[in-house]
């Protein structure tokens, strides 16, 4: 599909209101309340400091774009952001480098591969196909501006924290345990190399990248990071513009088919929204002109995606009417 096909003709925009911001409040303290019991899944343990969160853990944050804000539970206990690092760091990438030269390089498809896989790779001869999962996410690392790789590390860590409306810093012992354990990524970095699809040193972009799954954040933050992807790039917070509309709409329709892991068909099939989910249990997802909901708990299903968090997400997503798939008739049917 060639996106200048489309030039010149204006982008609208339609999206549906979330309820007023005491049903907001209503249900998600119903949500928390109704999944706390959930037990199924185990806490990730291939990065060896994870395994030491407690699985009990449990908030819930919704923010929506016009400021309300919704705290249940943990929501403000910190976390490493890991995976959900991707789609932010995905944002900046576009946002320097243009839609068309990020879907070239790093691609837009679900690999159907496991998120670490290097099969998924050489497959493709060595094009990543979809930048949420860690070949594709090291590739979009290796664009972020900066002449060293301590310049990129602050241009995520300050991007990042635009989109949080907060200074976010990095969990210095998640850090050092991935270093010490992240062969398989170290071997993907050196793959992608080997294919010419990066450029650079492959053991300091995977250092950068390991850095910005280490970032500390809260449910709370993930929602408004979220949120400010629903807000066409305006942090509905602090009122700073983070990115254009238009890398708002890339970064979600990328999600919307690689945002779970191997889940993430079902996820929007029966969730029917952008989200993203991360191995220390969170998970954020968006609602285009409506808001983001996220949650946080750190017990996960096989794929990796935590148990309570699919849930929480899943009750707001059908409760406030949020699935982008579902539709009424225009005209009320007599009963
Ligand atoms: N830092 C983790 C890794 O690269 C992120 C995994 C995830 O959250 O999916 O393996």
């Amino acid at each position: 599909m060639d996106p200048t096909r489309f030039q010149n003709v204006p982008q609208e925009v339609s999206t549906g209101r979330l309820p007023g911001w005491h049903r907001v409040e209503e249900l998600v303290r119903q949500a928390h309340e109704r999944y706390a019991e959930e037990s199924s899944g185990a806490v990730a343990d291939y990065i060896p400091i994870l395994a030491q969160a407690d699985p009990e853990l449990f908030g819930i944050a919704v923010i929506e774009v016009a400021g309300g804000v919704h705290d249940a539970g943990d929501a403000l206990h910190p976390f490493s952001i890991q995976s959900i690092s991707k789609m932010f760091v995905y944002a900046l990438a576009i946002a320097e480098h243009g839609h068309a030269h990020v879907r070239d390089i790093v691609g837009v498809n679900n690999t159907g591969l496991a998120f670490n896989s290097l099969m998924a790779l050489e497959l493709n001869a060595g094009h990543p196909m979809n930048p949420m999962v860690n070949a594709g996410a090291i590739a979009t690392t290796a664009l972020v501006p900066g002449a060293t790789p301590a310049e990129k590390w602050e241009t995520i860590r300050q991007g990042l924290s635009a989109f949080a409306g907060r200074q976010l810093s990095m969990d210095g012992e998640v850090y050092r345990s991935e270093a010490e354990t992240n062969d398989r990524n170290r071997a993907i970095g050196r793959l992608l190399v080997g294919y010419g699809r990066l450029e650079g040193d492959p053991d300091e972009i995977v250092d950068v990248y390991t850095r910005q799954c280490a970032l500390s954040v809260t449910t709370h933050d993930l929602a408004v990071m979220g949120a400010t992807l629903a807000d066409g790039g305006v942090n509905p917070v602090t009122g700073e513009r983070v990115v254009s509309a238009d890398v708002c709409r890339d970064t979600l329709a990328v999600l919307a088919s690689t945002g779970l892991y191997e889940r993430s068909g079902e996820w929007l099939f029966e969730i029917g929204l952008p989200a993203k989910s991360g191995v220390a249990g969170g998970i954020v997802a968006v609602s285009p002109g409506k808001g983001a909901a996220a949650a946080f708990s750190p017990r996960l299903d096989s794929a990796g995606n935590s148990v309570r968090a699919q849930l929480a997400i899943g009750h707001l997503s059908r409760a406030l009417g949020l699935n982008l798939f579902a539709s009424a008739p225009h005209v009320q049917e007599l009963s």
